[in-house]
């Protein structure tokens, strides 16, 4: 056997020797975690509607996936990423030409230090073997109390801006994104995309909170 493959094989088996980043008790199975840990994600991995677009989401914002999720996103526990685009890998995923993050802010860019979306989406873009396309950008986002259905919409529709730098275009999309729950921010970035020329616009979410 070649070098190369006996080292490769060597990482692969002593991966599987890592405990699982979850219960750290049995050893990693599938994306990090063990298969109990794995099999006890609140798993939903069903399309739901909102605001009238379909969005695959892979689990219920329940726990542990709320909190894992919470800590990805605010308490940089990247190693996180495995397992939470990990969920999204067991979608049956379309066929797509692009995988589309959700955009940020640059204020919340600066607080965080890297956008989630960003992560999960180049994960999953490496496993479809597809570029991941940042073609709008999105203004500061401001907190929404106070205001009625109209505003809120007319408000979030503004923070999302086209990238005038981008000449790219991409026909079929996957958007991709943590949560989903009203499912605003999603609708106003589809819209911006079909703008670009997008035709088939897709979304996928770790996790969907209830309304
Ligand atoms: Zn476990």
């Amino acid at each position: 056997m070649p070098m190369f493959k006996l080292i490769q094989q060597g990482k692969h088996w002593l991966g599987k020797l890592q405990p699982c980043q979850l219960c750290h008790h049995d050893y990693q199975a599938i994306h990090s975690v063990c298969q109990d840990c794995w099999q006890q994600l609140p798993w939903a991995c069903q399309t739901v509607q909102r605001q009238e677009i379909p969005v695959q989401i892979a689990c219920h914002y329940a726990y542990p996936m709320d909190r894992l999720i919470q800590l990805f996103k605010y308490e940089q526990k990247l190693y996180l990423e495995n397992l939470l685009a990990g969920t999204l890998l067991s979608l049956n995923l379309p066929k797509v030409s692009a995988v589309v993050p959700m955009p940020i802010s640059t204020e919340k860019l600066v607080q965080r230090g890297y956008n989630q979306s960003l992560l999960l989406a180049k994960h999953v873009a490496r496993h479809l073997n597809v570029p991941v396309w940042q073609p709008i950008t999105r203004l500061k986002q401001h907190s929404q109390k106070g205001l009625c259905r109209l505003e809120r919409i007319e408000d979030i529709d503004t923070q999302f801006q086209m990238n005038t730098s981008s000449k790219l275009r991409y026909r079929k999309v996957l958007i991709i994104d943590d949560v989903i729950t009203t499912g605003s921010s999603i609708r106003a970035l589809s819209q911006k995309l079909e703008e670009l020329g997008c035709q088939q616009i897709n979304a996928a979410c770790v996790a969907g909170a209830k309304l």
